[in-house]
Formats: C-alpha cells, structure tokens, sequence
C-alpha cells in the first residue's frame, strides 16, 4: 500500500461518462488498498473557452489587475473538474472529497496566469486519507500571499501534481493522458516513433523545452528538483486492466544514477516551429555589443533561445539569435528603434520561416561524433543548417521551416530509433 497520485489530463475529464472512468480507474487503485490523491484539468476546451470569454469582454492590455481577474476566470474549469469528479467516486462508492488550491493551500508568488508554487501544506489532505476518503485537488490553482487566487500558465495541472506530489512524498505521480507515454519523436511525423519504456529527467526537461508538448515544463523541473518518481501513460486503456500491468505501461521518468542499461546515444528527436530568427547586421565588433542587443531585448521580458556571433570583417559583425515567433515583431521593431541607431548597425534582418530540430540523449555525454552524425543526416538530405547549439545532452539545428519534417525523419532513422525496442 502506498500513497499515490493520479493526475488527468482534460481529455481524460472531456465528459461525464470519462469522468466516470476516471472514477473507476481510481476506485480500483483505493480499493487495491492505496491512498489516493487526484489531480484533474479542466475538461478538454475548457480553459480556452473561459479565457474567451474573458476576452470578449475585454481585449485590454494585460495589466497585473487585468492578468488577477484572468486567473479568477481560468481557475473555475478545474473547480468543476474536482467537483465532478469527487460526484462520480462517490457514486462508485468511494468517499471522495474535492478541494480548491486556496483550500489545501498551495501557496505561489503573485505572478498571475504563470505563478510558481511555493509551499504546499499537506496536513489537511493527510488527515483526509487517514480517514479512508480520495482527496481530488484542483490542478492548475493556487493563492498567493495575499489570498489571490493564481494559475500556474497553460497545462500547469501536470506541475500542481507533481508539486502534490513531491510534497507529501508520493510514492509515484501517474500523468495520464492522451497518448500512452513519451515517444522517440512525433508520431505524426515519424508513424516508426517508438514509446521509450524509460526517459531521464533531463532529457525529458530538454524534449518538454524543445517543444515536446506531453509534459508542462515546469512539472518536469519540479520532478527532477525533489526526485519525484513520475510515469506518463494512457488513459485510454480499460479502466479495469490490471493495476500490475497499469502500474508497468506508460513512461518513466527516471533519474541517470538509477539507470542500470545501457543507454541510447540519442533518445529523441525534438523539434519545435514556435521561433523566428533575427540578425543585426553590421554592429561594430568592441565589447559590450551582446549586452547591448540582448539587453534591451530582456528589458522587455522577450526570452532568447539559440545566439550566434560570428567572426568580425573590418571591426564589423552580424549577430543574429532566436525568439519566440509571437515575439518577432515587437523585438525587430525594439531593436529598429532602440539599437540600430545607437549602435551605427547596418540593419535588421529577419526570418519566421524557420525551425528548430535537436537531437536529445543523455549517452552523448560519454560518445564522440554525435553531432557529425547529425550533420551528415541533414547533409545527406540537402537541408542546410543556418545556426547550431549544442549542451551537454543536446544538439540543436535552426534550419528552413519547410524542411523540419524530412530532417526529423531523416535523424530519426541516422540514430536508429526506428529499431524495435530491445
Ligand atoms: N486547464 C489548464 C489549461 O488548459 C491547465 C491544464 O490543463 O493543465 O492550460
Ligand atoms: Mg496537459
């Protein structure tokens, strides 16, 4: 017997008869004699609808008063979601019992609609599962100092359950969702994609960076900082599987030291269209040019990903970097105003037609080659490469938007990933 947290995804609570699902699911782990913590989203649709409203209402400019009243709006989705749910265990016989971030309390700081969870008391929810019942915590919610209610940024029901669960020691935080696990890449581009049986934090906090959408990053983070034992899988399987083959299936998070196989080079292929490429051309090359570009660009809270400098040609140089593209405009029109003239630079180029394609694998640390394997892929295949970055566990490429899914497909099979599991 262990203490257990279930987290659903808003498809898996998309309407009352997969809420009663849900229900039985959970049911049949508490009844295996498990103390049982669930944390569902809003269902599916949901929390855009609100926020839609929200919008129809008002188009203002987000004001930390407006973003306030955002989070009063988006948080009610998952209060129904706990609602109904705590319904249907009931229903199923179980005693169940739905609480509000506000109730338990999970505290945050007072960054409305991307709050960060600071504490989280457990002794209510602990007391609850002394006497027999199923907690279900809304996720996504929380309250700041102040008694505001915040939310934790879109998808941030992953990081309220694994943030649950860290705190009260789980024994293993269960994301169900849509798909059955983490896979070597995108399905949908690459149909030999493969489920990985295992994944380490961190390259599962590289894919969710890369653009992987199963997981919100955050939960990814929180995972690895309090060693939270997290498994991603379906929950589309029949309800009533066995909990021995359930508690098996799905993905693993695990953490290196644990690891005692032999590694892949390469785990994945991520990729990610979201960014656009901007170059400042013709800034004199002298100290200070970085921070003087990228300084104004972080001044207006615009996160920058890949950056390159190149060698300079009569004291001159172009230095182009990467920004999400719903930044793109706001940025090239900062840098036109703010840094070309004071810095004597050329111009402002820029392109949205890129992407950005990385290979990710914890075994690169220890293998030589890596990335020429990668290029020779891509190389093969014509594509050519307009910028690089590479981590310790990670070699990402900018490359033309039009052809992400050939080089996907292209890297995919360069690493072998479309070999069976072993
Ligand atoms: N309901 C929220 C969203 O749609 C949180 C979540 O689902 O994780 O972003
Ligand atoms: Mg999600």
């Amino acid at each position: 017997m262990a203490l257990i947290v279930h987290k659903y995804g808003g498809t898996s609570m998309g309407s009352p008869e997969r809420i009663r699902n849900v229900a039985k699911r959970v049911a049949k782990w508490a009844r295996a004699g498990h103390q049982m913590v669930v944390v569902p989203s809003a269902m599916s649709g949901e929390t855009n609808r609100l926020l839609g409203l929200a919008k129809e209402v008002s188009p203002a400019v987000q004001t930390p008063a407006v973003l306030r009243e955002l989070d009063m709006i988006a948080c009610t989705g998952e209060q129904v979601s706990v609602g109904l749910l705590a319904l249907a265990l009931q229903a199923e016989g179980m005693e169940a019992i739905s609480y509000n971030g506000w109730q338990v309390p999970i505290k945050t700081d007072q960054a409305y609609t991307k709050a960060r969870i600071e504490s989280i008391d457990d002794a209510r929810v602990r007391a609850d599962l002394a006497a027999g019942r199923v907690v279900v915590i809304t996720g996504f919610q929380g309250i700041d100092g102040d008694g505001n209610v915040t939310t934790l940024g879109r998808g941030g029901s992953d990081t309220s359950a694994v943030a649950v669960a860290a705190a009260m020691k789980a024994a293993e935080c269960l994301i169900y969702t849509d798909v059955d696990g983490v896979y070597t890449t995108d399905p949908r581009v690459v149909p030999e994609a493969r489920r990985l049986h295992t994944v380490s934090f961190e390259e599962m906090l590289e894919m969710a960076s890369l653009g992987s959408k199963v997981l919100q990053i955050r939960s990814v983070e929180f995972a690895g900082k309090y060693r939270v034992p997290m498994r991603v899988l379906s929950s589309f399987t029949p309800w009533d599987i066995a909990i021995e083959e359930e508690a098996k299936s799905g993905t693993l998070i695990t953490f290196e030291e644990d690891e005692k196989m032999e590694q892949a080079v390469v785990s994945g292929i991520a990729f990610n269209r979201d960014e656009a490429k901007i170059t400042v051309m013709g800034v004199p090359d002298k100290p200070g040019i970085a921070y003087s570009i990228l300084g104004k660009v972080a001044d207006a809270n615009i996160d920058v990903d890949v950056i390159i400098q190149n060698v300079s040609h009569d004291g001159r140089t172009d230095f182009s970097f990467t920004v999400h593209r719903n930044d793109y405009q706001r940025t090239v029109d900062l840098l036109n105003k703010d840094v070309v003239p004071a810095l004597g630079a050329k111009e402002v180029l820029g392109d949205t037609k890129i992407c950005k394609v990385s290979i990710v694998g914890i075994g690169m640390r220890s293998h030589a080659g890596v990335a020429s394997t990668m290029f020779r892929a891509l190389s093969e295949e014509g594509i050519n490469i307009q910028m690089i970055t590479t981590s310790e566990i990670k070699t990402s490429v900018v490359i033309d938007e039009k052809y992400m899914e050939l080089a996907v497909r292209a890297l995919h099979k360069a690493f072998d990933l479309d070999q069976p599991n072993t």
